[in-house]
C-alpha cells in the first residue's frame, strides 16, 4: 500500500515535469542587412547555434552590402570599366546566381539597378523623385548583360561605364539558406527564421508534452502570417502552414514615399527606372530554395499578374495581394 502511494506520487511528479517541460527554445533578434532579423531555434544547442548563425549573417552582410563602403560589392562598384576585378568566391557565386536569374526573368530582375535605386533614395533615408534626365542617364548605366564573369578565376569585368551592383533583392534569401545549412550542421532540427520578410522554417515546430499526447505527433507545421499591406506590422491577412522551406514576400509598403497622391516604392521596373506599377501590393512565394524565393518575389512583382507565367514553375506557391486588397492564390501549395 505504502509503495503504491509512493509510485503514484512519483508518477504525478513525472507527469507534472513533462507537462511543463518544453523543448529548449532560444530566440535572438538583431538589426542586420538593413532589416530586423529574428532567429528561433529549438533543442539543447539552440543558444550556441543561434549565436553562430548571427556571426555568419554578419559575415554575409559585410561582404554583400552595397551601402557599406568596405564590402566586396562596394569594391566592385568602385572599379573602373574594363578592369578585371577578383571577387571573394562566395560573393562571386551569389552574383552568378543573380545574373542567371536576371536572364531567366527576361530582365524583370536586374542586379545592376543601383545607379537608379540610389536616385530614388529609399535606402539612404532621403527619398525623392529624381529628375527625368538624370534618371535616364542612370538607367543607361544599368543592364545585367554588361558584366562579364570568369568562373575559373572568380573575376568580374564591367563592360560599360558606371555599372553598379545591388544584391538587396537576393542577399537575405541567400543568407536564410546559409543559416539553415549552418543550423543543420550544428545538429539543430527545428528552426524559424525571419529575415525582414524572408521566412525560413525547418523541421516543423516541436510540440510540448501534452500537445504530443493529444495529437500523437512530435511536431506541427509552423504558422506563417502574411502581412496585410498598409496595415500596422503584424496585421495578418492569411496564414500559411509550412514545416520546411522558404516564404518570401515583396511589397510596395516596405519602403516608399508618397508625392502628389502617388506612391513611389523600392521595387524598380528595370525597363523604366520607375517603381514597378503592376497593380500589385505584394507577392509571396513559397519555395525550397531560399535564394531563388527572394529573387522571385521581386521579379514577380515587376512582371505583374499578366506575365507571372514566365517564372511560375520555379516555385511551389505564389500569392498576390492586388491594389484592391484582394488576396489571390496564383499557384496553390499542393502538399
Ligand atoms: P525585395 O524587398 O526583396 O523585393 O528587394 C527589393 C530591393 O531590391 C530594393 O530595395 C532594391 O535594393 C533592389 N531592387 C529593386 N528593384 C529590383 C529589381 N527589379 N531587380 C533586382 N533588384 C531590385
Ligand atoms: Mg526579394
Amino acid at each position: 500500500m505504502k509503495y503504491a502511494k509512493i509510485t503514484a506520487g512519483l508518477l504525478v511528479l513525472i507527469l507534472l515535469f513533462l507537462s511543463f517541460s518544453k523543448p529548449g527554445t532560444h530566440t535572438e533578434t538583431e538589426f542586420l542587412m538593413d532589416t530586423l532579423i529574428s532567429v528561433t531555434t529549438y533543442g539543447s544547442q539552440a543558444k550556441t547555434a543561434t549565436g553562430q548563425v548571427f556571426t555568419r549573417l554578419r559575415e554575409i552582410d559585410k561582404k554583400c552590402n552595397a551601402h557599406n563602403a568596405e564590402s566586396e560589392i562596394a569594391r566592385l562598384n568602385n572599379a573602373p570599366t574594363g578592369v578585371v576585378v577578383s571577387l571573394d568566391p562566395e560573393v562571386f557565386d551569389i552574383l552568378k546566381i543573380a545574373l542567371e536569374f536576371s536572364q531567366a526573368s527576361e530582365g524583370a530582375f536586374d542586379v545592376t539597378l543601383l545607379p537608379v535605386s540610389r536616385l530614388w533614395g529609399l535606402s539612404s533615408g532621403s527619398p525623392k523623385r529624381p529628375d527625368e534626365e538624370v534618371l535616364a542617364s542612370a538607367l543607361a548605366k544599368t543592364g545585367y548583360q554588361h558584366l562579364a564573369l570568369d568562373e575559373t578565376n572568380c573575376t568580374v569585368t564591367k563592360e560599360i561605364d558606371g555599372v553598379q551592383i545591388d544584391l538587396g533583392a537576393v542577399a537575405k534569401g541567400y543568407a536564410a539558406e546559409e543559416a539553415i545549412k549552418l543550423l543543420k550542421e550544428q545538429g539543430i532540427r527545428h528552426a524559424y527564421l525571419d529575415l525582414g520578410g524572408n521566412i525560413a522554417v525547418m523541421g516543423g515546430k516541436p510540440l510540448g508534452f501534452w500537445e504530443s499526447v493529444v495529437t500523437g505527433k512530435k511536431t506541427r507545421p509552423f504558422l506563417i502570417g502574411l502581412q496585410q499591406p498598409d496595415a500596422p506590422r503584424g496585421t495578418i491577412m492569411e496564414t500559411l502552414s509550412l514545416s520546411e522551406g522558404y516564404v518570401v514576400t515583396s511589397g510596395d509598403y516596405e519602403r516608399y514615399f508618397e508625392e502628389g497622391g502617388k506612391r513611389y516604392h523600392h521595387i524598380i521596373d528595370p525597363n523604366t527606372g520607375y517603381p514597378a506599377d503592376t497593380h500589385i501590393k505584394s507577392v509571396t512565394v513559397v519555395s525550397d530554395n531560399g535564394t531563388e524565393a527572394d529573387m522571385l518575389s521581386t521579379a514577380l512583382f515587376v512582371l505583374g499578374s499578366d506575365r507571372m507565367e514566365l517564372l511560375k514553375d520555379r516555385c511551389k506557391a505564389i500569392y498576390v495581394v492586388d491594389n484592391q486588397m484582394n488576396f489571390k492564390t496564383v499557384k496553390p501549395l499542393t502538399e
